[in-house]
């Protein structure tokens, strides 16, 4: 792929995947949960982003905002380096009170979401990275997750897939650790659909089930919160 391919794809996916997940500001309802107040998806302690090598050559010519991430000489630090998918580098940012919109990565934009496969191989829709859900103020309110922000991440990720059909498979085998561990800890998965509803998925046969998002389960504090009589005086 020649250095104009990669910008123009890395132009075309950043353009295409603008929206954010929520009408509202999502880090200023989780980030009290965190020390320090930052977002837990900017807090590099919870998430290292992980970029598209081309994308960190996109990026670095343009921004002084990322940094490639070195791992601290820990177990956890060397677990996650040598975890760190092929073709993709870990890359830090210099902060949430310094991010710069048009040059959040991939990885920012699509946060809690990834791209869900069926155990045939088609492409569903969108679930979330499991391990966030203690954290991420979203994953326990899905019905908050706006329509244009869904429309956009498939017609990002319908592109990537296109660059980078190797992606699919990755995504695939992403789906499949979800459906272990939601089959071992007998939970259904919550899906955004293509088609537009939401289902909740049987880990293990796949049947689909339509829900409505705020049926789904919230957890962690915000369990916590949905049961008090004026949760707001805590989430916000
Ligand atoms: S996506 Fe989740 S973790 Fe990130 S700012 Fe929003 S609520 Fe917080
Ligand atoms: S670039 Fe912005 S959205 Fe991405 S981790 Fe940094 S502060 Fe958060």
């Amino acid at each position: 792929m020649t250095h104009n391919q990669t910008n123009t794809e890395f132009a075309k996916l950043y353009a295409a995947l603008e929206a954010p997940v929520t009408a509202l500001d999502c880090g200023k309802k989780c980030a009290p949960y965190n020390e320090y107040g930052v977002p837990f998806c900017c807090d590099i302690r919870h998430t290292v982003p992980a970029l598209y090598r081309q994308e960190w050559e996109y990026l670095r010519l343009r921004t002084d905002l990322w940094r490639l991430w070195e791992a601290p000489p820990t177990a956890e630090g060397r677990e996650l380096a040598a975890g760190t998918p092929p073709g993709m580098v870990l890359a830090a940012c210099r902060g949430h009170q310094h991010c710069q919109r048009a040059y959040r990565s991939l990885a920012c934009r699509a946060f809690p979401f990834f791209p869900y496969f069926d155990s045939r191989g088609e492409w569903l829709g969108m679930s979330y990275y499991w391990d966030y859900e203690d954290r991420c103020w979203v994953i326990s309110h899905l019905e908050a997750v706006t329509p244009q922000f869904a429309e956009q991440f498939f017609a990002a990720f319908e592109q990537l897939f296109d660059a980078y059909p190797q992606e699919r498979e990755i995504y695939a085998y992403h789906s499949q650790q979800m459906r272990a561990a939601f089959a071992q800890r007998r939970r259904a998965i919550p899906l955004r659909h293509r088609n537009g509803q939401w289902y909740k998925i049987s880990p293990r046969n796949e049947r689909k089930r339509k829900v409505a998002p705020a049926s789904l389960p919230a957890h962690g504090v915000y369990h916590l919160a949905k049961t008090l009589p004026f949760p707001d005086e805590i989430t916000t």
